[in-house]
Order: C-alpha cells, then structure tokens, then sequence
C-alpha cells in the first residue's frame, strides 16, 4: 500500500493519486483542525510539468515528515502511521492542501 495517498492531481509528484515525492513535508504549527495542515512538498504541475521519478525509492514517497506536532500521530517530527491521506480541490498554492489523517491531541 501506498504511504501517501493523495487527491492533489495537480502536484507534480501526484500519480493516480499517490505520491511520488522523494520526501514530503507535511507542516502546520500549533494546527488544532485538519484546514490548518498543508503540505510543504506541494510544487504546481502548471509550473513544474510532472516529477514522479522518485530517486530515492523504486516506488511511491515512503519519506514523510512533519511538523504538526499537535497531530496524536506525531513522533518526534516524524508520522507514526502506516499511510496518510493528503486532500485539496482545485489546488494552487500549498496552503490549499491539507493532511486529512490529521487528529488533534
Ligand atoms: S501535494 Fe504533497 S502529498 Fe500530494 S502529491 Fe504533492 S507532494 Fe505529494
Ligand atoms: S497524520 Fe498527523 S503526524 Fe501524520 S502527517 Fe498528518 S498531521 Fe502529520
């Protein structure tokens, strides 16, 4: 299974909604909701054309920090859990994604 699914469709890294990032930044200090999460990675499609040639796995991003340390899932600035959804509708700055696997503590 895929560690970062994501709806985003208009991130370079997005690939039938999976994440192809060597890394991913999912940021947001002090959030108490899901709407004040973002992802950092998030590069426009528009601007960036594709870039799912993950160089640091054969496969999908399996590379996943975070600063919401507020999250319960937050271990030392990594993500405890197995695999997390990433949301957004019509995405065009990074501050329009957010983490929807987010839980306030
Ligand atoms: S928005 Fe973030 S999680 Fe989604 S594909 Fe882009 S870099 Fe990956
Ligand atoms: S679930 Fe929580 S710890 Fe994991 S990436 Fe999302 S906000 Fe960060």
């Amino acid at each position: 299974m895929a560690r970062i699914n994501c709806e985003v469709t208009k991130c370079s890294h997005n690939k039938s909604g999976i994440c192809y990032a060597n890394c991913v930044d999912i940021v947001g200090n002090s959030a108490v909701k899901e709407s004040q999460t973002c992802c950092g990675s998030f590069l426009n499609k528009l601007l960036y054309s594709e870039l799912t040639n993950n160089v640091l796995s054969s496969s999908s991003c399996d590379c996943l920090k975070c600063s919401v340390e507020t999250c319960t899932y937050n271990d030392n600035k990594l993500c405890s859990l197995e695999a997390i959804q990433v949301s957004g509708d019509s995405v065009e700055y990074y501050t329009q994604t957010s983490c929807s696997s987010f839980k306030h503590q």
